[in-house]
């Protein structure tokens, strides 16, 4: 016998009660975020490598490791959407949603794909829930944006969620702020882990996400970028504070939050669950004022978040699966009555009653149990003479005179519950 094949390494089936689970997930995302106004797009499962090169950027962990790049049979590299935002903007610019009032307010629901050592929470094919608005930068957005996230996670009871904010201002105030980390990082270079000291030049931000002993020691005494912001990005994020604190939205104020993605500015905030061990982080987002113009667009403010769905449902108190509903069982009391079985099933289904019908040869014991099983409300015995109805919750059966009467009794029968 030859080996059976498993799905790959990192990725998981959705199997029917992870499926209702993961649409009570769906549905709270679209209630919260349309009744905000915002509105739901999706983008192609695959862009064109540059699109993430370009933004998310060339050193970080995702363009440097963690891309799923191949190449068609056109010769172009295309890559699965590592995230969503990127796609999202491109789309924002690629038909002309400037024109638009602003800002154009969007949500998904979308697969990603990251080559991630693959633990608990942490796939290489997952699915987030995110929301961008795109073309205002009133700091109202940003604090908007992170009191829905908040909504969505206390809907789905999401335990111990704790929100860190930061601000790492604008490109310019950052600018000359690498210049002083990186000062700082080059007088204790010998104290650094070997990654961090390759990524001086490159990316010394990141050095703050380190988990080596001697660059945490090194970062204790690092200049806080959001000590060396300018004024302008000082009062927004005073602003954002201001309408969080207002709505008593709790949070810690984390100078040492970076997020893995080049593009962000201002605003940044990360929801963790105390729930999650080692992968903590249940959704975050931030600003990405520079990013359509990355694109190739007009300058152009954005904002934005993403929570992962399986992370959700990883932190969230247990729920009970809700059962799939089952007015009706139509049950064989032999096999001469199957025509006459199928056509009331369908009947039933075009008249709005969900109804299964005996699909296994089952003996009239067997096909009592399993209505019992399926939690069936009323079980129809078909047979050439006739129809009995059998009410599973009183336990009385009748004989009936018709098809027709069958979907009438178990419609009122629903009705009286
Ligand atoms: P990021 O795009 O990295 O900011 O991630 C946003 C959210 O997506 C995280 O807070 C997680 O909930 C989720 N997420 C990110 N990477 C993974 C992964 N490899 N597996 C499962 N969920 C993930």
């Amino acid at each position: 016998m030859s080996d059976r094949l498993q799905a790959p390494r990192g990725t998981f089936d959705v199997l029917p009660e992870q499926a209702a689970l993961r649409h009570g997930v769906e549905q709270s995302a679209r209630r919260i975020l349309e009744s905000a106004g915002y509105r739901r797009i999706e983008t192609p499962t695959f862009e064109a490598t540059e699109l993430f090169k370009r933004t998310v950027g060339e050193s970080t962990d995702i363009v440097q490791k963690e891309m799923y790049t191949f190449e068609d049979g056109g010769g172009r590299s295309l890559t699965l959407r590592p995230e969503v935002t990127a796609p999202i903007v491109r789309s924002y610019l690629e038909h002309g949603m400037h024109r638009l009032a602003q800002p154009v307010k969007l949500w998904y629901l979308s697969s990603c794909f990251r080559y991630e050592r693959a633990q608990a929470g942490r796939y290489r094919q997952f699915w987030q829930v995110g929301a961008e608005a795109i073309g205002s930068d009133d700091p109202s957005v940003d604090a908007e944006l992170i009191l829905l996230l908040r909504e969505l996670l206390d809907e789905m009871g999401v335990r111990g969620a704790a929100l860190r904010l930061s601000s790492l201002g604008t490109a310019a105030s950052r600018a000359r702020y690498r210049d002083l980390l990186q000062a700082h990082l080059r007088a204790h270079e010998e104290r650094l882990a070997a990654d961090v000291r390759e990524r001086i030049e490159l990316n010394p931000l990141r050095a703050f996400d380190s988990d080596d002993a001697g660059t945490r020691e090194v970062m204790q005494s690092a200049p806080r970028l959001i000590d060396h912001l300018d004024a302008d990005d000082r009062e927004h994020f005073a602003a954002v504070r201001q309408l969080l604190d207002g709505e008593g939205i709790a949070y810690d104020l984390d100078g040492t939050l970076v997020r893995g993605l080049d593009y962000y500015t201002r605003t940044v905030f990360e929801f963790t669950s105390d729930a999650l061990g080692a992968q903590s982080g249940v959704g975050g987002g931030g600003r990405y004022d520079g990013l359509a113009q990355e694109l190739g667009g007009a300058p152009t403010p954005g904002i934005g978040w993403a929570t992962g769905v399986e992370r959700i449902l990883l932190a969230a108190e247990e729920r009970p699966v809700p059962e799939p509903v089952v007015d009706l069982y139509v049950a064989l009391a032999e096999p001469a009555a199957r025509a006459r079985a199928f056509r009331i099933a369908a009947e039933a289904r075009r008249a709005g009653v969900p109804a299964q019908l005996e699909l296994a040869g089952r003996s009239m014991k067997g096909q009592m149990k399993h209505a019992a099983r399926i939690s069936a409300r009323y079980v129809a015995i078909v047979s050439q003479e006739g129809i009995e109805l059998k009410d599973m919750e009183s336990g009385e059966h009748e004989p009936v005179a018709s098809e027709s009467a069958v979907i009438a009794t178990v419609l009122r029968g629903r009705h009286v519950q």
